[in-house]
C-alpha cells in the first residue's frame, strides 16, 4: 500500500502512521523526523532547514523533494509505505506525479484548530533519545523524565504557542489545498479524529481496510 497521511500538525498522523505501518508492513517516510535528524548531525541539508522549522515555516520544496527522491528509491520502499508530512504544498504532490508514484490514497485525519492548540501545547520529547510524551495524554512516569533513557523532557522548539499558530497558518494556506488536489483524483479519505486514540485507529483502520 501506498498512502499519504494528511491533516494539521498535531492531527495525530505519527501515532496513526506507527500503527498502519505495524498493520501492513510498510515503512513510514517522515520528512519532519529526516529534517530534525539532519539537524541534530548538523548536515548541510540540516542547516538549510533549521531557520524555516524553528518558525514553523516550511523548508523549500526543491530542498523536501529531494529528500523524498532519495527516501523513496531505497529497498524498504519497494511494497509500499506511508508518508507522513509529506506533500505539503501542491507542487510537492505534483513532484510524486513526476516521479509516476500513484498512491491507494490520501488519509486526511481532521482535527479542529482549537484541539490542536491544546494538544501541542502539553507535547514533551526527551532531549536525549527524541522520545515523544503529553502532560495529559502520555504522562512519563516520573514528570520531566523519559521513562526509557532517563533524559530531560522537553517542549520541542516548532511546539511552542507562537510557532504552533504559524504552522496552523502555513497549514490552511499550503497544505490544505492538497484535499482538492486528491479529492480530484478519487484519493482522499477523510477521518474525524477522536477525543481518544484508539478510537481514531479504529476508523483509519477501517477505512483502509475498504479499500
Ligand atoms: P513535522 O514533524 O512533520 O511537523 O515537520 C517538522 C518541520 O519540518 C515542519 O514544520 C517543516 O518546517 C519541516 N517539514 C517537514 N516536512 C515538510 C515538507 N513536506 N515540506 C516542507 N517542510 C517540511
Amino acid at each position: 500500500m501506498k498512502l499519504i497521511l494528511l491533516g494539521a500538525p498535531g492531527a495525530g498522523k505519527g501515532t496513526q502512521a506507527e500503527i498502519i505501518s505495524e498493520t501492513y508492513k510498510i515503512p513510514t517516510v517522515s520528512t519532519g523526523n529526516i529534517i530534525r535528524a539532519a539537524l541534530e548531525n548538523g548536515t548541510e541539508m540540516g542547516l538549510k532547514a533549521k531557520a524555516y522549522t524553528e518558525k514553523g515555516e516550511l523548508v523549500p520544496d526543491d530542498v523536501v523533494i529531494g529528500i523524498i527522491k532519495e527516501r523513496l528509491s531505497e529497498d524498504d520502499c519497494k511494497n509500499g509505505f506511508i508518508l507522513d508530512g509529506f506533500p505539503r504544498t501542491i507542487p510537492q504532490a505534483k513532484a510524486l506525479d513526476d516521479m509516476n508514484i500513484s498512491v491507494d490514497a490520501a488519509l486526511s485525519i481532521e482535527v479542529a484548530d482549537s484541539e490542536i492548540v491544546k494538544r501541542m501545547s502539553g507535547r514533551r520529547v526527551c532531549e536525549k533519545c527524541g522520545a515523544s510524551y503529553h502532560t495529559e495524554f502520555k504522562k512519563p512516569l516520573k514528570e520531566g523524565v523519559c521513562n526509557s533513557c532517563g533524559g530531560r523532557l522537553v517542549i520541542r522548539k516548532d511546539d511552542e504557542p507562537e510557532t504552533v499558530l504559524n504552522r496552523l497558518k502555513v497549514f490552511h494556506e499550503q497544505t490544505e489545498p492538497l484535499k482538492d488536489f486528491y479529492k480530484a483524483k478519487e484519493k482522499l479519505l477523510l477521518v474525524e479524529g477522536q477525543d481518544d486514540v484508539k478510537d481514531t485507529t479504529a476508523l483509519v483502520l477501517k477505512a483502509l481496510s475498504e479499500l
